[in-house]
C-alpha cells in the first residue's frame, strides 16, 4: 500500500483485543516510528479510493514499548471507526508521522497530586501517563509525594477496558488511585463497584483524597459533557483554570 503524503507512513494491526462488541484495543506496529510524549495523540485511518479517512487517536501505550496501542469505540454511523472495526491484524493502516497534543502531565505547576477523570475510551492517555510513571517508580525515578487518582466511568462495567491493568498498578503502587463507575449498574447486577457518572462522583473523591485546588491539577477526557460539568463542579471547588486540562473527543450536538 502506497501512503498518500510524505507526512504519512505505514503502519500494521499486529494484535487486537476485544473488550466489548464495540469497544477494542490495537497495537500498530509504525514503518516510521512515532516519538510522542504520554498524553498526545496520534492521527490515522484508512485509504479510501482517491481519499484518507482519518481521525486523531489518543496513544495507550507508553514511549518505552516498540508498538503504539490505541482503545477504540465504534460509533455506528461514523466514516471510520466501523471500517476500523472490521479489520484484524495484518491490516495496513496509514498514519501521520508527527504524534501532536498538549492533554499532557502537568509538571509544570509543581502540583504532586493528579486528578484523572476519563469516560471509557478517554482512559487512553491517563493509560500511556500511568505507564510510564510506574516504569519511572520501580526505577526509583518518581519524585516523592506523587498522588494520581484515576476516576473511569461508563455505563456498563463491560466497558471498562483497561480496569484489570489499572487495579493491578493501583495494588502494587501505593500513589494510584483507580476508581471505576458505572451509570447503569440496574443493567449490570454482578456490580459491586462505584455508581454514578463520573461528575456526579467526582466532589466526593475529590473530598475523601484530599485533592484540593491548592495543590492538584485536574485532567478531564472524552465525553464533551462530562468534561464540562466536572470542570464546573471544580470550578466552583476554586481550581484555577490553569490547573484543569481537557481532551474533547467530539463536539456535542
Ligand atoms: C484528540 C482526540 C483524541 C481522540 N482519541 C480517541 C480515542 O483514543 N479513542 C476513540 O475511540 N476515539 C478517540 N477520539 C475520537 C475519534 O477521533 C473519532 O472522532 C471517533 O473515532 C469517531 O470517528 P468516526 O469516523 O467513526 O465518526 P465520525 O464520522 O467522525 O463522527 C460521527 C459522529 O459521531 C460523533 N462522535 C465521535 N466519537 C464519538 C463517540 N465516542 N461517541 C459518540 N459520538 C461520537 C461525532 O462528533 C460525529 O457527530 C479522539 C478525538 C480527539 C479529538
Amino acid at each position: 500500500m502506497a501512503v498518500p503524503s510524505d507526512k504519512h507512513t505505514q503502519a500494521e494491526i499486529i494484535e487486537r483485543r476485544d473488550f466489548s462488541d464495540d469497544l477494542w484495543a490495537i497495537r500498530l506496529k509504525a514503518e516510521t516510528p512515532l516519538k510522542f510524549t504520554p498524553g498526545q495523540y496520534a492521527t490515522f485511518g484508512i485509504i479510501d479510493g482517491e481519499k484518507v479517512i482519518e481521525r486523531p487517536y489518543s496513544i495507550v501505550s507508553s514511549p518505552y514499548e516498540e508498538s503504539l496501542e490505541f482503545f477504540l469505540e465504534r460509533v455506528p454511523e461514523g466514516g471510520l471507526t466501523p471500517r476500523l472495526h472490521e479489520l484484524q491484524p495484518g491490516a495496513k493502516l496509514v498514519l501521520r508521522k508527527v504524534a501532536k497534543g498538549r492533554f499532557t502531565l502537568d509538571t509544570q505547576s509543581g502540583h504532586k497530586k493528579h486528578f484523572m477523570v476519563a469516560t471509557v475510551t478517554g482512559l487512553a492517555p491517563y493509560c500511556s501517563m500511568v505507564r510510564l510513571l510506574y516504569q519511572d517508580w520501580k526505577e526509583g525515578k518518581l519524585p516523592a509525594g506523587w498522588q494520581v487518582v484515576v476516576l473511569q466511568g461508563a455505563s456498563h462495567s463491560r466497558e471498562l477496558g483497561y480496569r484489570e491493568e489499572f487495579e493491578r498498578y493501583a495494588r502494587e503502587a501505593p500513589w494510584l488511585t483507580y476508581i471505576p463507575t458505572i451509570s447503569r449498574p440496574w443493567e449490570d447486577p454482578n456490580w459491586s463497584g462505584e455508581v454514578g457518572r463520573c461528575e456526579d462522583i467526582l466532589r466526593k473523591y475529590s473530598d475523601q483524597l484530599n485533592l484540593a485546588a491548592t495543590d492538584t491539577t485536574a485532567y478531564f477526557c472524552g465525553h464533551p459533557e462530562m468534561i464540562e460539568k466536572s470542570k464546573g463542579i471544580l470550578l466552583r471547588r476554586g481550581f484555577p483554570k490553569e490547573s484543569l486540562r481537557e481532551e474533547q473527543y467530539w463536539v456535542q450536538k
